[in-house]
């Protein structure tokens, strides 16, 4: 992820995507459990700190909204008093700052913010408590803001109202986000960036704009075929559903739904190749075109 800028992570539903927001903030549920690699954030690998310097990061440094947001409060405490209280866990502020803050990033959101600082959370219709949720944790301005389908269950004003809100928080505290969405027209109405997600691994990746043009996986393309707003009228679903994360076959995760899969592809997983600049594709298909493309231009 880049410094200022908005990353999305899309795939379909059981890809890994949230298993990925919750790892990287190292709390999976057990039996859930990290067994390998790197979270690596200002050359600090957050897998190697302490529970307490890990407790700062959250919050702090790196802060998840999902979207489930009836679960991000506390059910016997008022949303304000949860808010405040999360922000003085963090910060020692003068009495009534945490409040102030607090009330400043609801009415940003378009809340009622004095109705909703006094509320429960079950007064409130699931949109304002998800936008209450995104405000908690926009409160302690975190470097990477982590949204887990934050937008998804808004209606369409209230997302866009939101999604604009994020791309100028964006440019104006140089906060990073990293989108998690299978909405592909919101990735695309925030992020700069866009990763793909298939079977748990990152398919392809690049800039965004150039990915949704043209896009070289073919789990890339059977998404964005899928969907309505890119390919208004001539729909086409994914044959097949995603693999069990648990019993992945041999080779490439994706070849038995995958219209152009090839005898490799049954006994090799594709390593990620760099297509262009920034650009990425994990895909035996890609790779041989590119060799010979590389070939003809050679001879
Ligand atoms: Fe399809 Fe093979 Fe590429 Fe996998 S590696 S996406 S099966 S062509």
């Amino acid at each position: 992820m880049k410094e200022g800028r908005c990353l999305a992570l899309i795939g379909e539903s059981g890809a890994g995507k949230s298993i990925t927001a919750l790892s990287l903030l190292r709390i999976v549920p057990p039996p859930g459990k990290i067994t390998g690699g790197e979270v690596i954030l200002d050359n600090r690998d957050l897998l190697k700190l302490g529970k307490e310097e890990m407790r700062l990061v959250r919050g702090e440094e790196l802060a998840l909204v999902f979207q489930d947001s009836l679960s991000t409060f506390n059910p016997v405490r008022t949303v304000g008093g949860h808010i405040c209280e999360t922000i003085n866990a963090h910060r020692r502020l003068p009495n009534g700052q945490a409040k102030e803050m607090a009330l400043e990033k609801m009415a940003d959101l378009g809340l009622p913010a004095g109705r909703v600082f006094r509320s429960f959370p079950f007064q409130l219709s699931g949109g304002m408590r998800q936008r209450a949720a995104l405000a908690m944790a926009l409160c302690l301005h975190p470097r990477i803001l982590i949204t887990d389908e934050a937008t998804t269950s808004l209606d369409v004003t209230l997302q866009a109202q939101v999604l604009h809100y994020l791309k100028k928080h964006l440019e104006d505290c140089c906060m990073s986000i990293l989108f998690i969405t299978h909405d592909l027209a919101a990735a695309a109405a925030v992020a700069d960036q866009v990763a793909v997600i298939y079977a748990g691994r990152i398919v392809e990746k690049g800039q965004l704009k150039k990915v949704f043009k043209q896009p070289l996986h073919p789990y890339t393309q059977a998404l964005l075929r899928s969907h309505p707003s890119f390919c208004p009228g001539t729909l086409k679903p994914i044959q097949g559903s995603p693999p069990d994360l648990a019993l992945l076959p041999e080779g490439c995760s994706f070849y038995p739904r995958c219209p152009e899969a090839a005898g490799i592809c049954l006994s090799r997983v594709p390593e990620m190749l760099e297509v262009d600049s920034g650009r990425q594709v994990a895909c035996h298909l890609v790779k041989s075109a590119i060799l010979t493309k590389g070939e003809i231009a050679a001879s």
